[in-house]
């Protein structure tokens, strides 16, 4: 292979006629030729020459051919420079001491030119090829290095707010806390609702408002602080040097008031409100980590407080989720183990003082904490879903045992039970019930759902429809807790419920002559005048049923006639014969 540009080869040989020699052999084929005279010469002159092959006599005063040899392989520059090792020994031994040196080839005195010319070409394409891997590999790296930016690039910073992403905050985070007597404070945003917005106008116009708020956001953090995107609809804004909590609650409130102007997105205004979770920061803090996830707690315990809100992490948060956490894992066994139970209490005609009904109300047997009430589980159980399940699984309970008293002559008793807002929105709540229905055989007469006025506000229009489904099968509609809700009083004459319960708050004031002792009056005679029954719940004491029975009050229930108890308690006290009907009051 004739060589492109001027290949350059060094010659060692301590006499200098052997490199005339080799010059004659090599005319013509466009080298260019350098002489080193020793070992010593011939390894100064490498990075001067930079040779692209080396004619190496072995026997030569000084360094031998075999260390030259060595000390070039050695050497990370020119460790891939080819060897020829030119020498007058012929011995297996000697040629084998040759490659061990490191050597690439050797070529025997005397010279041959043919074979010289050969060997030399065949090095030099070796050579080319460590060139050509050399420049593959370094471009390699470069592409690698390149990548890694990129990479490192995108791992830092959120793709659509351009912001610091949470790797960055962490590492930032890392850094603060590796920083003797660092203070500084944590705010974890969260935008309310977002999913909603999410829904209802799509993903482009969701993305475009986060960009406002970024932006927004921006203008508020001080120039030392940052505002990172954690992702999603989750801001987190890091306050440096902040010991003062009030320095920290102006910046709250600046942000909080920040979100009362709308941010325009896709051409349309949006309000939208957020939640804050803040966590004072410290040198002593576990890890980055840490600091989210309680900052995270916080905010999470300020959404329960209502949208706009915001909290400062406090430790027994922390005690808090875990619980509810477990309490999560245990209502979800609680349905397999049958753990759920259903109490009975008493509904009592006022002025016959005979019980009427019953009001199924359900307990949950603990394992291990007894007897729960449901005010500890129901909340809990809406949220999950759970209590749709559960509650079909009372309603059923409640039939069957509303059968059996029907059956021991007991035909007039009604069976209250209460419907959760879930349970009053779930598609299959009518076939579920049909099914209950079937399956115990009670007359649906003697039926008495309970649903709450936030029921029925939440989807006006079905709750209706659902309603007069209800009522198309003879069961009877309670509204439970009248008076806490959303005032309902102007769907009131549309829904045909037949009963009111007032709450317990009320009953509780009837005594004392407060603006709640009015409300009972009014919501007796509000009931009146529609047709309805009205029931008291939490009647305590004699007077409290004195002043009921004075207004007329039909219905009632409450510790003054009965706390809710087991089935067999009922049965023995209250269920033994007709005659004894009459509550005994205590
Ligand atoms: P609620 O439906 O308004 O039931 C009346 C609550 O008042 C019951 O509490 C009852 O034990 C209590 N109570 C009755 N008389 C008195 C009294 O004289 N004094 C006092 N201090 N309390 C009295 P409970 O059983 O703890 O139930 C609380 C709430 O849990 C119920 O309020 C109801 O909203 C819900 N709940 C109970 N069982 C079920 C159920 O099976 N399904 C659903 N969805 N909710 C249920
Ligand atoms: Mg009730
Ligand atoms: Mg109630």
């Amino acid at each position: 292979m004739p060589p492109t540009s001027v290949t350059s080869i060094l010659i060692v040989d301590d006499d200098p006629n052997n490199f005339d020699v080799i010059e004659a052999l090599l005319d013509a084929q466009g080298y260019q030729l350098h002489y080193a005279s020793t070992g010593e010469a011939a390894i100064a002159a490498l990075d001067l020459l930079e040779p692209d092959l080396v004619l190496l006599d072995v026997m030569m005063p000084g360094l031998d051919g075999f260390e030259v040899c060595r000390q070039i392989k050695s050497s990370p520059t020119w460790a891939t420079l080819p060897v020829i090792m030119v020498t007058a020994l012929s011995e297996k031994q000697d040629l084998a001491r040759c490659f061990s040196a490191g050597a690439n080839d050797f070529i025997s005195k005397p010279i041959n030119r043919l074979e010289l010319i050969a060997r030399v070409r065949s090095m030099l394409l070796l050579r080319e090829q460590y060139r050509q891997l050399e420049t593959f590999n370094a471009q390699l790296e470069a592409k690698v290095l390149e990548r890694t930016a990129q990479l490192q690039a995108i791992i830092s910073q959120d793709a659509l707010t351009q912001l610091p992403s949470r790797a960055a905050l962490i590492e930032t985070l890392a850094e603060l806390l590796q920083t003797e007597g660092s203070a500084f404070a944590v705010i974890y945003l969260d935008c309310d609702q977002f999913k909603l917005i999410n829904g209802s106008f799509g993903y482009a116009l969701s993305n475009q408002l986060l960009q406002a708020i970024a932006k927004r956001l921006q203008r508020l953090v001080p120039s030392d602080g940052l505002l990172a995107c954690l992702g999603g609809n989750e801001f987190c804004i890091l306050l440096r040097q902040t010991s003062d909590i009030e320095q920290v609650k102006l910046l709250v409130g600046a942000i909080l008031d920040s979100f009362q102007a709308p941010f325009t997105a896709s051409g349309l205004d949006i309000f939208i409100t957020a939640c804050l979770g803040i966590v004072l920061g410290h040198s002593g803090y576990p890890c980055p980590e840490q600091l989210l996830q309680d900052a995270g707690v916080a905010m999470y315990r300020a959404k329960q407080q209502g949208t706009g809100s915001y909290q400062f992490f406090d430790p027994q948060m922390h005690q808090t989720m875990v619980d509810r956490l477990a309490l999560e894992n245990d209502l979800k066994r609680a349905l397999d183990r049958q753990e759920f139970v259903v109490y009975y209490q008493p509904i009592v005609h006022l002025k016959t003082l005979k019980i009427v009904g019953l009001e199924a109300l359900v307990r949950w047997q603990h394992p291990h904490r007894g007897l729960v009430a449901p005010g500890e589980f129901i909340p809990l159980m809406e949220t999950t879903g759970l209590v749709v399940p559960v509650g079909l699984l009372i309603l059923k309970q409640a039939c069957q045992q509303l059968h059996r008293w029907q059956q021991q002559g007991w035909s007039e008793l009604t069976m209250s039970v209460n419907l959760s807002v879930r349970q009053f929105a779930c598609p299959t709540l009518l076939e579920d019930i049909d099914q209950i229905l079937a399956a115990t055989g009670i007359n649906p007469a003697r039926l008495k759902l309970e649903i709450t006025e936030s029921a029925i506000m939440e989807n006006a229009e079905t709750a209706i429809a659902l309603v007069e489904a209800l009522r198309s099968r003879q069961i009877q509609i309670s509204i439970d807790d009248f008076g806490t809700g959303y005032s309902s009083l102007g769907y009131l004459h549309r829904f045909l419920v037949n009963d009111l319960k007032i709450d317990r708050s009320f009953i509780s004031q009837i005594q004392v002559l407060t603006s709640k002792y009015k409300v009972v009056d009014t919501i007796i005679t509000l009931g009146q005048q529609l047709g309805l029954t009205v029931t008291a719940e939490g009647i305590e004491t004699e007077p409290q049923l004195a002043r009921l029975q004075q207004l007329n009050c039909e219905l009632g229930q409450g510790y003054l006639f009965s706390k809710p108890l087991p089935a067999a308690d009922i049965e023995a006290r209250f269920l033994q014969s007709k005659d004894s009907s009459l509550v005994l009051l205590a």
